[in-house]
């Protein structure tokens, strides 16, 4: 059994029992169909009058065992129908749970590359087709089998010549229903693409609603989304013209059954060959030989569309995350924030070349470090490199003396608090998203640092307080202020070197002078390192670096740079003049 297969079988471990009473179930069932129209047959061949044999039970006895049969079938199919879901939706959630904390590990290089609608189709189309294949399969294949091998059995005991016949029908039919099943499953595939793609333009063009109805490209949007939405009718109609292919065909086949063995039968009865009991049980045996079939023809279907499902489960799990803790990774404690980048070089991919070449700076404990340059050389890309959000290529960072590399990724990370220009808040109350700085964090706690942040005089103010839903990405709140959210988030946070991002770049002076304030108060004894793009910000820097092709190439105080005419001179007598 190859790796693939056993790990695809060690989902059912948990569920051995269920499974095992759902067989069960099915092997009841199986045999209760099998049997029903023995009893008929005994009661048409021994019990009507002008029987061939004397009769041991009477009716009512025949009756009452039929009767207790259908409703221990009753009960078994409730059980499958039942049971068996259940089983396979537990397994679903059992997948989908490692799929989802693979995803968390997943580092920011994967998750730029992936469309968040693909991974969201991964973890619930895929997986719902896995969970009925898991709940489907062995039940498909158990009453298939068992089904089919009955009435192959039961009737060549009977008649072997009529069994014959009919089971010449067979050939044909598993080749007709297989050939409608796989091109019926293939548009079936399709039109899910199909609708994957409506819903990611979908997704698309609602996230970016307000730049579409600010440029007023309501009908741009729509006719890209007509485009797809066409596609999918089209494979829709593929799917179901073979459908009705595949269903009609079926039925045709068992009628045409039917047919034959009438005709044959009666022949054989006015032979004297065949007694009409038998053709009547023939003709109940005829009705249950598609079920089988199509069990069997709808098991190869869910196989295929629920194994590809798990060949891309799997292809996921198998990406390792590329950056994760080593084995002997050490924890943090006490950080003073010393940060030192020694000969860093980064590049996100390697088409584009580096980002960063060699790129040495320091950053001294409690020190105030602002980072200039200008657009998309750099900074934010240098920033996010610190917590190992990316890998550097070449070089090393090092936290009081210590490879980033070396430590623990949560221990890393906790001590670290950035504040970028876009916020993300989730999407529930003000309080639960301050407390995601820490997560125990108490009511006071909470309040304390909405106040250090400047923020807790505009929460009192929303509807309900603390208590306020901000619903999705916190869109009911101006920039300033979901921007002391994140700023209270931090305090609760405590970390010891802070990264600003251009944090108040976005800001009216109103706001910014908010932010600024709380800003002050949280990098106070903080080792920080700011960016900024509004040069009058930072003249109180401690020193100001300049970023430029990958390396820093000035350093100094605002009065030493603004001496030394350089760079930074230039950039600032730009401001200036604005
Ligand atoms: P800055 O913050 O200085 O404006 P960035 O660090 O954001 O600049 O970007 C530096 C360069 O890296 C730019 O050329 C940008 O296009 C590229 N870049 C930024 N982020 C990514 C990413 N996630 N994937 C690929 N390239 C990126
Ligand atoms: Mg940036």
């Amino acid at each position: 059994m190859n790796k693939r297969t056993s790990k695809f079988l060690s989902y059912y471990r948990p569920y051995l029992g269920l499974l095992g009473m759902d067989l069960f179930c099915a092997f009841l069932i199986s045999a209760i169909t099998l049997i029903l129209p023995l009893c008929v047959r005994y009661i048409t061949d021994v019990l009507l009058p002008g029987g061939s044999a004397q009769p041991t039970v009477d009716l009512a006895l025949i009756a009452a065992l039929m009767l207790a049969l259908v409703a221990v079938h009753a009960l078994c199919n409730l059980y499958v129908d039942y049971q068996g879901h259940v089983m396979g939706a537990l397994m679903e959630r059992d997948m989908r749970r490692e799929l989802f904390a693979h995803y968390q590990k997943l580092s920011f290089r994967f998750h730029d590359e992936q469309k968040t609608g693909q991974l969201m189709s991964r973890i619930t189309n895929d997986l719902f087709a896995l969970s009925e294949l898991y709940h489907h399969g062995p039940e498909d294949i158990a009453i298939g089998i068992l089904k089919f091998g009955g009435v192959l059995l039961i009737t060549f005991g009977i008649n072997p010549l009529l069994s014959l016949l009919i089971f010449l029908f067979l050939p044909p039919m598993v080749i007709y229903a297989l050939h409608f099943n796989r091109k019926m499953y293939r548009a079936m595939s399709r039109s899910k693409q199909r609708i994957a793609e409506v819903n990611a333009q979908v997704e698309d063009s609602l996230s970016g609603i307000r730049v579409v109805q600010s440029f007023a490209n309501e009908d741009l949007e729509q006719a890209k989304f007509d485009r797809s939405n066409r596609q999918f009718v089209e494979s829709r109609r593929h799917e179901y013209i073979n459908q009705a292919y595949f269903y009609g065909g079926m039925s045709a086949f068992t009628q045409l059954m039917t047919v034959v063995v009438v005709v044959f039968g009666a022949v054989a009865i006015l032979q004297a060959r065949l007694q009409i009991s038998d053709l009547i049980t023939f003709l109940l045996y005829v009705g249950i030989l598609i079920e089988p079939i199509q069990r069997l023809v709808n098991f190869s279907r869910w196989f295929q569309e629920g194994f590809t499902g798990f060949a891309r489960f799997m292809d996921l799990l198998a990406l390792q995350p590329d950056i994760q803790d080593n084995a002997d990774a050490l924890e943090l404690r006490q950080v003073k924030g010393a940060l030192e980048l020694q000969d860093v070089s980064f590049g996100y991919d390697s088409r584009f070349g580096d980002v960063l070449k060699g790129l040495s700076l320091r950053v001294g404990i409690g020190e105030y470090l602002a980072l200039v340059g200008v657009s998309g050389v750099g900074k934010t890309t240098l920033s996010a490199l610190i917590p190992r959000f990316y890998e550097v290529r070449g070089g090393r960072i090092c936290l009081d003396g210590v490879d980033v590399r070396r430590l623990k990724l949560s221990s890393l990370r906790r001590h670290i608090g950035i504040v970028q220009q876009d916020v993300y808040l989730f999407g529930t109350t003000v309080a639960d998203n301050i407390r995601y700085g820490k997560i125990d964090a108490s009511p006071a706690e909470i309040e304390d640092a909405a106040r250090s942040a400047n923020a807790h005089d505009f929460i009192m103010a929303l509807p309900d307080g603390y208590e306020t839903d901000i619903g999705q990405r916190g869109i009911k709140l101006s920039t300033g202020q979901r921007q002391r959210i994140s700023i209270a988030r931090l305090f609760l946070k405590d970390p010891p070197l802070i990264i600003l991002d251009e944090a108040t770049s976005a800001l009216d002076n109103e706001s910014e002078r908010a932010v600024q304030e709380s800003l002050a108060r949280l990098t106070r004894d903080r080792t920080t390192l700011v960016i900024a793009h509004r040069l009058s910000t930072i003249r109180n820097a401690d020193r100001i670096v300049v970023l430029q092709g990958g390396g820093i190439v000035e350093g100094g105080t605002h009065d030493e740079l603004i001496a030394h005419k350089g760079i930074y001179a230039d950039l600032y007598q730009l401001q200036m003049e604005h």
